[in-house]
């Protein structure tokens, strides 16, 4: 984390007022936050709300992965996108309404999905990740770099009107792994979702985040956020450690960079 020491300019202060007030929050919080480069992929249903929310909160780095461009499916829960962009980039769509909306964070692209080629690079390079990959194989790619890396991340995923949060810290809760050994057989890659929803819980991930990166509040642990959003009923499902986990069962904190 880099500038967590700088003390906020008059302009820090005049666009953070409101969230400067918040118990537990104020100064030392946007500092950290300023401080702080956070990765999203992908920037989706999900991930769109989490890049805008972190936007807006004054993340001091983004870096959001997404690969391909956008379609007409997609803007019942795209917020960063727009019908005129259907056709382009949209990390690139996404990154253009994140700088006109905040212009004091940096927002790096990558126009391609994480793969096991790219991902310790891309996560070595963040702070924290939010993981919003629908599809397994890029969740499991990056919690198993979290974990090699020392790195926090939250992890959300939904269906229909039901999801979830993780918050995965390597060495102090169980990794994502350890919840999904394997794939599980009858996932499908198109799922029902409402834009309201894949919202609500893209901004409780990034709450989880702003908590862990500033100190406060209480961060959940060994928890999964379960919303069933048709009765909006919020349970906390407490999560075990797998022992025998190929990913973080032998996870060392003092052999891993921080
Ligand atoms: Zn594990």
């Amino acid at each position: 984390m880099e500038d967590e020491l700088t003390a906020l300019s008059e302009r820090d202060r005049a666009f953070y007022a409101w969230q400067l007030d918040v118990p537990g929050f104020g100064e030392e919080g946007q500092r950290r936050l300023r401080g702080t480069t956070a990765m999203v992929s992908r920037i989706g249903g999900l991930g769109g709300p989490m890049a805008f929310a972190l936007a807006a909160a004054g993340i001091g780095r983004l870096i959001l992965v997404h690969g391909g461009d956008l379609e007409p499916s997609d803007l019942n829960r795209q917020i960063l996108m727009r019908h005129e962009d259907l056709g382009t980039s949209r990390v690139a769509s996404a990154a253009a309404t994140l700088r006109a909306f905040n212009p004091h964070i940096e927002v790096e692209t990558v126009p391609s999905h994480v793969t096991p080629e790219n991902v310790d690079q891309l996560v070595q390079r963040a702070d924290i990740v939010f993981d919003a990959a629908p599809r397994f194989g890029e969740r499991f790619a990056m919690n198993a770099a979290c974990v090699r890396h020392n790195k926090p991340m939250i992890d959300a995923a939904m269906y229909d009107l039901e999801g979830q949060v993780v918050v995965i810290v390597p060495g102090r809760t169980p990794c994502l792994a350890c919840l999904y050994p394997e794939e599980p057989v009858h996932w499908k890659r198109r799922f029902p979702v409402i834009g309201a929803v894949s919202a609500m819980l893209g901004n409780m991930a990034v709450l989880e985040g702003i908590k862990w990166i500033t100190g406060m509040g209480e961060v959940n642990l060994n928890t999964m956020l379960h919303l069933d959003a048709r009765s909006m009923r919020l349970r906390k499902i407490s999560l075990n450690k797998r022992l025998d986990c190929e990913i973080c069962g032998a996870f060392r904190e003092s052999s891993c960079g921080g």
